[in-house]
């Protein structure tokens, strides 16, 4: 039977070369978990190792393919999910119909065994190279199982610009959720060298959500739902007590397929105004219906983004349905629209409250004391000792700026105000505190000589499967720093004690973000492991805006600034200081 037909021109099939549709093993794992949903099956088995770099697998009991199908699938633009033209620019994500098996075969060793049902003999083939090399009759299950081994074996330089495995693993289960989360009814399990890093049961969206982020997720979703001519949206949206300043819980899908949307997620961020806590990201899981007439799918292979037709509108309704979600479960009691855009005080939740801002603190320090030392005979007389060129003139003392007790001001919490000889400084606490961190980090990193660790009960804490693998990723360089975390299986990993100059209040929260922001870094190819993790760590364990500093806090933050070997600017290249000259002020008269 011949189910499989040809489409599109060899013009347009010139136009998107085989590697590009295949970028790397996840792009392999999610081409294969979608065919396999499309033959209805009800269970999906992939198996990788060496994250997906020696062999991607995949088995499913689906409709399976007759002798001549598993021959022609291979195909460029052979394809059974066409009946009209029309079809063709229904959404997809892997680019053009037809082409992701034809790509793998031109990449890779790709060998099939398919069974349909009611067939006694099943099908054997194997491509390399888009190379047939057997084609045989064999016993196998009902359904497909199709392997990919050495992905890029002939393409050497693509396959030298594949990540660590723990990256492509991590991309893997990014891929393996997006597909598992559309379909809930269909059993998957996901295998890694042998160690099985998740098995979801068929269930309801809702346990499925929960199957892969962890139990703590059931108490925080709240469902939503909506229906207009244009577009019927429905999902869940997490409640904003549990928002987290972190992403990594926010899902769009269009059509049952996972697209990034952030004009969406600006209204999504918007139906939760004046209830969140600074910097903090509710979880969605939002899945919108339409016809597909009505999106344009961008029709390049790696994109994943969608443009539709009354965008605007269904802004409005998205942003419409997430109110009126939060207000059905009266979870906004507080809410008060009057006072948009006039103030801003952050609403404490579990995660702000109690941060004790991790600074050292010395009431003796006496900065006119010239003598005085502090730590280890380290001087941080900000007045005599500046590596910066031109800060010593900024810190004379003049006879108009007043220097008292309130020598430092804070305004909104955020920024630190003082008078300088040139006019007004202006210092954002945050990345002053981030700084500070960074080049003590580094130091002791040069030194071989870990921060002292604080001893304090050991805490498990449990990470979604794609963080664990980047936590175990981030270990070795974690200890120099003088961090004690060990995996305890079983996407767990137990913190024995971190610097001792770092004590937040929840150690989960901390290391959740340095995950985060470690992932956010793993873009910058040039960045060595330790700058990526000393850079996280800063990052993640500054003080936050909304912390309220005393004078003496201030003063030391200021201080320790000015010790620093770059006060200008956070390892990322942001600005810290800034200085308001006189002559701009009067400006402003
Ligand atoms: P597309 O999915 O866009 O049709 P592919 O290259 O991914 O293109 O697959 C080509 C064809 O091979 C599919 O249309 C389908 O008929 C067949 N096929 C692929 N995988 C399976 C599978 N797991 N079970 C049954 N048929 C499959
Ligand atoms: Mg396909």
């Amino acid at each position: 039977m011949s189910d499989i037909i040809h489409v599109l021109s060899d013009a347009v099939a010139n136009q998107i070369a085989a590697g590009e549709v295949i970028q790397q093993p996840a792009s392999v794992v999610k081409e294969l978990m979608e065919n396999a949903v499309d033959a209805g099956a009800t269970s999906i088995k992939v198996i990788v190792k060496d994250a997906g770099k020696t062999m991607v697998q995949v088995v499913d009991n689906g409709s399976g393919m007759s002798e001549g199908d598993a021959r022609i699938c291979f195909e460029r633009h052979a394809t059974s999910k066409i009946t009209n033209a029309a079809d063709l620019f229904a959404i997809q994500t892997s680019g053009f119909r037809g082409e992701a098996l034809a790509s793998m075969a031109a990449v890779a060793e790709v060998s099939v065994k398919t069974r349909k049902p009611g067939d006694e003999l099943g099908t054997h083939i194997r491509i390399a190279g888009s190379r047939l090399e057997i084609q045989e009759p064999v016993q196998t299950p009902p359904g497909t199982n199709f392997q990919v081994k050495n992905l890029f074996f002939n393409i050497p330089a693509r396959r030298k610009f594949l990540k660590s495995d723990r990256t492509e693993l991590r991309l893997i289960i990014n891929e393996f959720n997006h597909v598992s989360l559309t379909h809930p009814d269909i059993e998957f399990i996901l295998i890694h060298n042998q160690t099985e890093i998740l098995q979801l049961k068929s269930t309801n969206l809702r346990q499925r959500i929960i199957g892969i982020f962890g139990k703590a997720v059931n108490s925080y979703l709240i469902p939503l739902e909506t229906e207009t001519t244009i577009i019927k949206i429905g999902g869940f949206i997490g409640k904003p007590e549990h928002a987290r300043r972190k992403y990594g819980e926010q899902f769009f899908f269009v059509n049952n397929r996972f697209i990034r949307q952030p004009y969406f997620h600006k209204a999504v961020m918007n139906g939760y105004k004046q209830i969140l806590a600074p910097d903090h990201i509710p979880a969605y899981f939002i899945f919108f219906e339409t016809d597909p007439s009505k999106i344009d799918v961008n029709i390049h292979p790696s994109k994943t983004e969608v443009k539709f037709e009354d965008e605007r509108a269904i802004w409005k309704i998205l942003l419409a349905a997430v109110r009126e979600a939060i207000g059905k479960n009266n979870l906004s009691p507080s809410l008060d629209f009057s006072k948009e855009g006039i103030i801003d005080i952050p609403i404490l939740t579990r995660e702000t409250e109690v941060r004790v801002p991790p600074i050292d603190t010395n009431p003796e320090f006496n900065p006119f004391d010239e003598e005085q030392t502090y730590q280890g005979g380290r001087k941080l007389h900000p007045y005599k000792e500046n590596r910066i060129k031109g800060w010593e003139q900024l810190f004379e003392p003049t006879p108009e700026a007043s220097i008292s007790s309130n020598k430092y001001l804070q305004i909104k919490n955020k920024y630190i105000l003082s008078p300088v000889k040139s006019g007004l400084m202006v210092i954002d606490q945050r990345r002053a505190h981030e700084r500070i961190l960074y080049e003590r980090i580094i130091k002791a990193h040069e030194k071989q000589q870990p921060l002292a660790q604080q001893s304090l009960f050991p805490e498990t804490i449990r990470l979604n499967a794609a963080d664990y693998q980047v936590c175990l990723e981030m270990a070795d360089e974690l200890e120099k720093l003088g961090f004690d975390i060990r995996d305890f299986g079983n996407n767990s990993v137990v913190v024995h004690g971190i610097p001792s100059d770092m004590s937040p209040a929840k150690t989960a929260d901390m290391l959740e973000m340095m995950i985060e922001q470690y992932k956010t870094l793993q873009s910058e190819l040039d960045l060595g492991t330790t700058e990526r993790v000393a850079r996280a760590t800063s990052c993640s364990s500054a003080i936050h805006y909304g912390k309220q500093l005393s004078d003496i806090e201030m003063q030391e933050l200021v201080d320790q600034l000015f010790g620093c070997g770059n006060p200008n600017n956070t390892p990322s290249g942001k600005s810290i200081v800034r200085i308001i000259d006189l002559g701009e002020l009067d400006n402003y008269f």
